[in-house]
């Protein structure tokens, strides 16, 4: 805005900067996406000057009447979207939410199971750099090394020996379909909650198009900033509302102060374009788009982790080609394509090196882009990684990419002006 220019020229100059790279670059983070500027609007509201510890109707702050609508407008549009009993929209992001889960349902010592990190599992589920990690017990259960997915079997046999508390499901960097059910069968032949982290699914479990895990989880927590598309933030659902109630507890006063309404404004926002019907209709594009993403790597010759995705993202698999995920990245990031290195299954290289980059669909599908775009997308990768010492190649890939990002425009209206 004007007010940003004038009182800092060198933060709104920085802003510019990057609104103009999200604008110029092909964005393929799979956890990434793009707020509609109605949740950017809330988010940058008079909200963020509000305290509101508490729950709506129990605050420790007075003036909150409207604070109050808001929250519960999030708490009940959260509810309807995921079916659920309970919510909780007060996480600040997907690790906190994670840990209030923790709080709630464990005890410093005790056993906590969920996927190896570098088999695409989240650092908060157990990763020892991570409280997770820390202070629990943990066991890792990973993919099966002959298809590259759960073996419900395996993980069965690693849960009977390990008899954890907690069993967690949903990840980071896993291409297929979750089956619930099989891990609530687990859970409970073994005694131990379950829980479903969706961070990455979200948005296809609100549209229908991924199974359902809220009445076979115990608690359901997810970020709402990823195909979801709301802004940065967590939030806790369950099908359990005395559950619910502990689950509010860890929250606050458990492990966060005052919550960021202007964020839960944001969720509110999002959680009310997700009900509309046009949000499935962007949801099934996303899986569509990585379904062409995918097709056009693989014939181009490129090896996908378990041979494919049925969700937005997938995991090239660069062992083939003799190359590392790190010089992948710096090869498309050469060409102004915004993607990350990640490890694939039994990855002999370092996690800062990796043998995958990891590529994803919701990010560009928000921006237009329909499959005839995303099989461009995947020639413009197979090109660049095909013929990485050609300069040419390079200049040419720049140039495709260029013309994408100039017929899907992102936030037109958003140019902050700069000082002269
Ligand atoms: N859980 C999963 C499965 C994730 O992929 C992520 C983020 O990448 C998170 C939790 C953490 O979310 P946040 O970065 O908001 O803490």
């Amino acid at each position: 805005s004007d007010f940003l220019t004038s009182s800092d020229p060198a933060i709104a100059e920085l802003i510019n900067d990057e609104l103009q790279r999200q604008q110029d670059h092909l964005e393929l983070i799979a956890s990434e996406n793009f707020t509609s500027p109605a949740v950017l609007a809330a988010q940058g509201s008079v909200l963020t000057n509000k305290y509101a510890e508490g729950l709506p109707g129990k605050r420790y702050y007075g003036g909150c009447e409207f604070i109050d609508k808001i929250e519960q407008l999030a708490i009940d549009r959260a509810k309807q979207l995921f079916g659920a009993a309970h919510a909780n929209v007060q996480p600040h992001s997907g690790a906190q939410a994670n840990f209030a889960v923790f709080l709630t349902l464990l005890e410093p010592g005790d056993k906590i199971m969920g996927m190896d990190l570098s088999h695409g599992g989240h650092l908060t589920h157990g990763s020892p750099v991570n409280v997770s990690g820390k202070w629990f017990q943990v066991s890792h259960y990973g993919v099966s090394q002959q298809t590259e997915q759960l073996d419900y079997d395996q993980i069965r046999e690693l849960a009977l020996r390990e008899r954890p508390k907690l069993l967690i499901c949903g990840y980071s960097a896993y291409p297929r379909i979750i089956d619930f059910e099989k891990f609530r069968s687990i859970a409970d032949e073994v005694g131990a909650y379950l829980l479903a982290d969706i961070a990455h699914i979200a948005g296809l479990v609100a549209s229908g198009l991924h199974p359902d895990p809220i009445p076979h989880c115990h608690v359901v927590t997810t970020t709402t900033h990823k195909t979801l598309r709301g802004p940065r933030g967590g939030l806790i659902l369950t099908g359990d509302a005395e559950l619910g109630k502990k689950l509010d507890k860890s929250v606050f006063p458990g492990n966060q102060g005052g919550p960021l309404e202007h964020v839960i404004a944001g969720k509110a926002v999002a959680f009310g374009e997700a009900l509309k019907p046009e949000f499935k209709t962007y949801s099934a594009q996303v899986i569509e788009n990585a379904r062409a993403l995918a097709r056009q790597l693989q014939n181009r010759g490129l090896k996908l982790v378990s041979d494919g995705t049925d969700n937005h993202l997938m995991l090239v698999d660069l062992r083939s080609i003799g190359m590392t995920g790190k010089q992948a990245d710096q090869l498309v990031s050469g060409v102004n394509i915004t993607a990350n290195k990640n490890t694939v299954p039994f990855d002999p290289q370092s996690p800062f090196v990796t043998s995958g980059l990891r590529l994803g669909s919701p990010a560009m599908t928000t921006r237009g882009l329909g499959v005839v775009e995303f099989t461009e997308i995947a020639n413009i990768i197979a090109d660049r990684l095909l013929s990485p010492n050609s300069e040419e190649v390079a200049q040419d890939c720049k140039r495709r990419v260029a013309a994408l990002c100039d017929r899907f425009p992102l936030y037109p209206h958003l140019e902050i002006p700069v000082a002269a």
